[in-house]
């Protein structure tokens, strides 16, 4: 179990839920970062008194700073200070709660450091998967999911000795809130209705992902490279419950599931605590009281991103950095009220089409086909 954490993006939906099993479980906070959220930065910082807090934005920083004068706190500017915060040496797990793909390169920083990754950030694992492994995997540092799907896997296969036993991956999706809609219809729903999601109250980028499918496309790309297996052994099935939060099927016919009320503390707790559990003071989930539990196939004509995210696991090379860069563009547009519901897909696919793929990417390939992802949505 860890001691101290430093959280990367403690003021969002997952950082927040991470400071309460923090307390929870009487965990020192050692270092914590946003983007430019400073009152609540402030708020956190004066509760959990870290050693830094870094704010992203530098006007952001310059008040956070005047603001906490009065603390221990050091206040810190700018990217490169999320690094700093990742691999401070007091701290044995960093928490990766950012949005996006800028998460890269601090987990990429935190991997050799040898810190334990509680990895939230599934947009790093997507655009990099492979490079993050084998850092992870010569550096010998943990990543353990937070992703509450890949969360119940890593739980299923402890004390799978060998992979190969793993026959497949059932990734549970609960459908967002059109499911069941034609194409026709999901087409006409705006921000609001996608920010509605039936189960999870999240961040809204990851919201709007629900509610195209590209969650669940992310999830799909985020477990073949957790798990080194290849797209034929990653399946999605439908489950408005979110309940049962994924399965492993082995070869001997076996499916391990992981069940539980739908709360992120679970799946954050356990990257704590790992390889012990540890108390949660929630309701536990009781099975008599909670609904039927239902499994659907996936409607991928409703929604072309998960069939997109599926193409591009398969295209391999930096398709999924693309179909990532192109995927947070679009999202951002569409929160800005600047394009429709459809226009999301329609933009990652233009993306996908436009920018060529190059297979073994380094960092700068990556990093570059992320750019050009981005302004092939743009039209620039
Ligand atoms: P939120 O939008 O709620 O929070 C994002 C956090 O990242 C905030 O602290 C924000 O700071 C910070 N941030 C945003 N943009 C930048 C930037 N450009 N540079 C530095 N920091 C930035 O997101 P969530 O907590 O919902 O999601 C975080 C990650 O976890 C995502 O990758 C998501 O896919 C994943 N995840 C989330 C789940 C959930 O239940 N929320 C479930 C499973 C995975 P500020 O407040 O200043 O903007
Ligand atoms: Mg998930």
């Amino acid at each position: 179990m860890t001691n101290t954490i430093s959280i990367l993006g403690s003021t969002g939906s997952i950082g927040r839920q991470t400071l309460d099993v923090a307390e929870q479980l009487g965990l020192r906070v050692a270092a914590m970062t946003a983007n430019s959220s400073v009152e609540r930065m402030e708020a956190q910082a004066r509760r959990f008194r870290p050693r830094l807090a870094v704010l992203t934005d530098e006007p952001a920083a310059k008040d956070l700073a005047v603001r906490l004068a009065d603390t221990d706190t050091k206040v810190l500017g700018g990217f490169a200070a999320l690094e700093e915060a990742a691999t401070l040496p007091e701290t044995g797990t960093v928490v990766t709660a950012v949005v996006g793909m800028v998460g890269l390169k601090p987990t990429l920083a935190a991997i050799r450091a040898k810190k334990r990754i509680a990895l939230a950030n599934k947009e790093t694992l997507v655009c990099a998967g492979q490079l993050v492994m084998d850092a992870a995997d010569r550096y010998g540092a943990e990543i353990v999911p937070v992703d509450s799907e890949h969360s119940a896997i890593f739980q299923c296969v402890q004390g799978c000795a060998d992979r190969r036993e793993i026959k497949r991956l059932i990734l549970t999706c609960s459908g967002g809130p059109f499911y069941g809609m034609t194409y026709d219809e999901v087409g006409k729903m705006t921000k609001a209705d996608a920010l509605k999601h039936p189960n999870w109250k999240m961040g809204p980028k990851i919201t709007v992902d629900c509610a195209t499918l590209m969650n669940k496309g992310l999830e799909v790309i985020e477990a073949m490279r957790l798990y080194r297996l290849p797209l034929e052994q990653v399946s999605v099935v439908i489950h408005r419950q979110s309940i049962v939060h994924s399965l492993v099927e082995y070869r001997d016919g076996a499916v391990l599931a992981q069940l539980g009320t739908p709360d992120m503390r679970l799946p954050i707790r356990y990257a704590m605590t790992y390889p012990n559990r540890g108390e949660n003071p929630a309701e536990p989930l009781d099975l008599l009281s909670c609904p039927p539990l239902t499994f659907a196939a996936p409607d991928r004509e409703s929604f072309p991103c998960l069939r997109l995210a599926e193409k591009a696991a398969n295209q391999g090379g930096t398709a999924c950095a693309i179909l990532n860069g192109a995927n947070e563009e679009a999202v951002r547009l569409f929160l800005a009220d600047r394009i429709g519901f459809h226009d999301i897909p329609r933009l990652v696919e233009k993306a996908g089409r436009e920018v060529p793929v190059v297979q073994n990417p380094d960092l700068e390939e990556i990093l570059a086909a992320d750019r050009a992802a981005r302004r092939a949505v743009l039209g620039k």
